[in-house]
């Protein structure tokens, strides 16, 4: 018999009690360092796989954290609770109107988080320098196809051009490594493992494709659908020469290869088919003031109700740090009952 790795945590089990520790620690000792923030569930795309072409029921305005909120959940989790690392996301980020100050709030904090951000794109050249100048140190873009009516099929948008704009000017504002990422659905876009990473090479973006996973609303789908990691290693290798990366990969979802020697380095990250929840460092907020402990949970912590309340920050920091505790040693996407969540992608932040 061969033994497969789950990708799950073996330490120190479901029964221990909460050390008293500041950080965000969990009962399978992981410690939760990288916060991603949604600043909103609206996007200026409708991806296929993502989000139904009319959109869905946003959230209501008063139902959103409001920039103070946010602000002050980003400083207890940054300054109470350990966190480095805060990647605002969506939705799409760059739709909530003032992120510029929230960023620069985060960039004001000591310790100095690293700030980062996933976004589409579109409107990144116009925006990155002064997204830039108010701390975001790095970015991720969503790109899925180089084709411009392929992406006009995928993103039920024709705004390929304001996307390639949006990363050369990321690029030239300093938002380096620009990192990009792309989904590859069956019949869809699977035959453009090979032309994205030709382009992220011409323009020293790092590629990093991501196995698509059960988030969507529709409730569509389906494992068998699935462009895996090992297929996309296995087109890759057919036309490049990969080799793993000796760098060290931490809590980094994307297992990284060497190409053609390298430097340059393409990424892949099998969230489903290898799963790496043992090492995740992740804790999540959404813009409505849910704590989530991971994309695929069941349960939420409402933090904008006490915050609303009056609840100080040591009691805040507190919720965040059982919530924590109450993580789940992994998802459960390749057991038999996998429920999806209720949120999808786009409301919980991708
Ligand atoms: N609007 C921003 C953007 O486009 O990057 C941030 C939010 S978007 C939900 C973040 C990422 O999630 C995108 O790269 C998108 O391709 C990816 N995504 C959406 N649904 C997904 C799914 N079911 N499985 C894997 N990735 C998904």
């Amino acid at each position: 018999m061969t033994a497969v790795p789950l990708g799950l945590p073996a330490v120190p089990g479901p029964h221990a009690a909460r050390p008293d520790v500041p950080g965000l620690v969990d009962r399978f000792g992981r410690v939760a360092t990288d916060l991603r923030v949604s600043l909103t569930d609206r996007c200026n795309l409708r991806c296929t796989y993502c989000m139904p072409a009319e959109g869905l029921d946003w959230m209501p305005g008063g139902e959103m954290l409001t920039d103070d909120e946010l602000n002050r959940l980003i400083r207890i989790a940054v300054v109470r609770l350990g966190v480095t690392n805060v990647r605002f996301t969506g939705g799409e980020p760059t739709l909530r109107k003032g992120i510029e100050r929230i960023i620069a709030a985060a960039a004001a904090l000591t310790p100095r988080p690293r700030i980062s951000m996933t976004t589409n794109g579109i409107g990144l050249a116009r925006r990155a320098e002064a997204l830039a100048a108010a701390g975001l140190d790095r970015i991720n873009v969503s790109l899925d196809t180089v084709r411009r009516d392929r992406y006009a099929e995928i993103t039920r948008r024709d705004r390929l051009s304001d996307v390639l704009e949006g990363l050369a000017g990321a690029q030239e504002a300093g938002l380096t490594p620009v990192k990009v990422n792309a989904v590859l659905l069956r019949g869809v876009n699977d035959d453009e493992a090979v032309p994205l990473l030709r382009f992220c090479l011409d323009h020293g973006y790092h590629l990093r494709f991501i196995e698509q996973m059960p988030l969507d609303p529709q409730h569509g789908w389906d494992r068998a659908a699935m462009v895996t990691a090992d297929e996309i290693l296995a087109t890759l290798g057919e036309r490049f020469a990969l080799s793993p990366s000796t760098a060290p990969r931490g809590a980094a979802p994307a297992e990284r290869w060497l190409v053609d020697g390298g430097p340059a380095d393409v990424g892949v990250i099998g969230s489903v088919t290898k799963p790496f929840c043992g090492d995740c460092d992740r804790t999540r907020l959404t813009a409505d003031g849910a704590l989530r402990s991971c994309l695929f949970s069941q349960t939420e912590t409402d933090l904008r109700a006490p915050l609303r309340a009056g609840a100080d920050d040591a009691e805040i920091a507190e919720m965040w740090r059982s919530a924590m505790w109450a993580k789940l040693a992994g998802h459960t996407i390749n057991e038999a009952g996998f429920a999806q969540p209720l949120r999808p992608m786009s409301a919980i932040g991708g």
